[in-house]
């Protein structure tokens, strides 16, 4: 009951790359950065088995930013010449590179971290890729001319490399579609069939991560702006409920997301966001208890999966180990709590 899981990135140690940062220079480079990143992996495997988590991540140590990171890897992309771009919906600016050809993967993304990570855990493991709407809001097109025919363009990609990363021992499949919050008419239209394009033919767990953003000061602004009730998972549920799709990542604690809209995502599995990684406060087990306690009158328990709003990447690395742990914990007092009432 309650398996728990962070949404994906973990922050890089100072000696990996810049630390507080969503777009941090690596530390290093060639083979000195390759090994620094295997270090990195391999030390938040271990931080998430001792705080209890049930299914860990590579904590996104050897990509530079959750986008960017797959991008490297397409043939027709130029990273040269980046321009400035307003993305999601102009909330932040942003270097981002062009593409400017058809899109083509210039081989494996991401053999080396998953198999690394496959290797060194018998736990669960989770692997992130970016949906391709959210790739589509972070790129600069100057050759496709179409938002959804560039989606699917990426989809495809992003199949084929996690066909691979399934091949590589990978349990869950998840794709970040924080665009869907911001884009919801085109989420339901198109977004939702694009992400069931780029999970085509998983026989794995697949899930999709849709948040408010990390907790970063252009993020926090846009929140205060959104008024007493977030409702934009209502309009993007209910595609995705009848999609492909096994489980969707939503933000629940310090949200004004309304819980009720959960009953929405009725038949999936439902990873309630219980760690606010918007604030250094570090939750106690009563509090993520609690989370999961209102969530279980729209969730039932079986596809209740206890996780953390976002990415924790931008933090402090020391807060997010100790958040770990009351992830892990406060799940353990859920168990507890929910379990005689439940039976
Ligand atoms: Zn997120």
């Amino acid at each position: 009951m309650f398996p728990t899981s962070i949404a994906g990135s973990l922050p890089k140690p100072g000696w990996l790359a810049e630390t507080h940062k969503l777009w941090p220079q690596w530390r290093a480079e060639g083979d000195a950065l390759r090994e620094a990143k295997a270090d990195a992996t391999l030390l938040w495997i271990k931080a998430q088995e001792d705080a209890g988590l049930d299914i860990v991540t590579d904590g996104e140590q050897s990509r530079q930013h959750f986008v960017h990171g797959f991008l490297e890897q397409v043939d027709g992309i130029d990273f040269q010449h980046k321009v400035e771009m307003g993305i999601r919906n102009d909330r932040y600016k942003a270097m981002v590179p062009q593409v400017v050809a058809p899109l083509k993967l210039k081989g494996r993304v991401h053999a080396f971290e998953a198999r690394l990570a496959r290797a060194h855990t018998t736990r669960k493991l989770k692997f992130t890729l970016p949906g391709p709407m959210t790739i589509v809001d972070t790129v600069a097109d100057r050759h496709y001319g179409d938002r959804q025919q560039l989606a699917f363009a990426f989809a495809e990609l992003l199949n084929q490399e996690a066909l691979a990363l399934q091949a590589d021992g990978v349990d869950i499949i998840q794709f970040d579609e924080p665009a869907f919050n911001v884009y919801m008419k085109d989420a339901a239209d198109w977004g939702v069939r694009a992400l069931e394009s780029a999970a085509r033919g998983l026989a794995c767990t697949t899930a999709v991560h849709i948040c408010y953003g990390y907790g970063i000061k252009a993020n926090n602004d846009w929140k205060e702006k959104l008024g007493e009730e977030w409702r934009q998972y209502e309009q993007v549920f209910p595609a995705l409920a009848k999609s492909s799709i096994d489980r969707v990542s939503l933000e629940c604690y310090h949200s004004l997301v309304p819980p009720d809209l959960m009953a929405l995502l009725e038949g999936k599995d439902v990873m309630v966001g219980v760690i606010d990684v918007a604030s250094d406060v570090i939750e106690t087990p009563e509090q993520v208890a609690d989370t999961i306690g209102h969530a279980l009158q729209f969730v039932p328990r079986d596809r209740l999966f206890p996780c953390s709003n976002c990415g924790l990447a931008p933090m402090d690395r020391e807060v997010a180990r100790r958040k770990l742990e009351a992830l892990a914990q406060g799940a353990e007092l859920a168990r507890r709590r929910f379990a005689a009432a439940h039976a």
